[in-house]
């Protein structure tokens, strides 16, 4: 099976990931692999950042890597908080503040459309493939549900009459920006290992 480092440290992104990749490769967070840099995401695009994180770790350590960057998109904000999704509301990157600034911003507003999307940057035997994952919704006008995390308890995915924080975690992935990116990188890494 290979063994692939997941450039995060971000538990829930692990265990979503993990829960689709089961048999198919091995998972090793950050701190497992023993890398407690904190690595750059300085760009201004979800692609730039995501790569930016694979290729830090794929030229310290050569080792085969992916890495995923999200943004919230909303429309009425023309696509904000999108790739500053994690410090919209300051450097602290708190997802109440979060919450609490984006809820603000839509007061009054009646087009709540938006949507997650995310890239993952995946670095193989030295070469680069992006995945892109996207899911349509609404933000909801307070929070609702205790699951997942981030934005979740305000972001209703489309077809649904419940929040993020109301699915549960199978329930998500099976729809969500991040689930729909790994079943990409899922066909690829089956595709790949089949050509091997
Ligand atoms: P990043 O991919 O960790 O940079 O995420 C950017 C921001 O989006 C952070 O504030 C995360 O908490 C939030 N975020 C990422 N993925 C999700 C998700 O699946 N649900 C809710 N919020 C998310």
């Amino acid at each position: 099976m290979k063994d692939l480092v997941f450039s995060t440290n971000n538990q829930h992104k692990v265990e979503e990931v993990q829960q689709k990749l089961q048999g198919l490769c091995q998972i090793r967070t950050l701190k497992e692999f023993g890398c407690t840099d904190d690595i750059p995401e300085d760009h201004d695009t979800l692609e730039g950042n995501a790569s930016q994180k694979s290729h830090y770790l794929f030229d310290k350590y050569g080792c085969d890597c992916f890495s995923d960057d999200t943004g919230l998109e909303v429309e009425a904000l023309g696509g904000e908080p999108g790739v500053y999704s994690a410090r919209y509301a300051g450097e602290s990157k708190d997802s109440e503040a979060n919450m609490n600034k984006l809820l603000l911003n839509l007061e009054g507003k009646t087009n709540r459309k938006a949507r997650f999307r995310t890239i993952i940057s995946l670095i193989i035997d030295g070469e680069e493939h992006l995945f892109e994952g996207i899911v349509n919704g609404t933000i909801l006008t307070e929070r609702h549900g205790k699951e997942g995390f981030g934005y979740d308890p305000i972001f209703q995915p489309e077809g649904y009459d419940r929040s993020f924080a109301e699915l549960s975690m199978e329930e998500k992935n099976a729809i969500s920006h991040r689930g729909r990116a790994t079943e990409k990188l899922i066909a690829f890494l089956q595709g790949y290992s089949s050509k091997k």
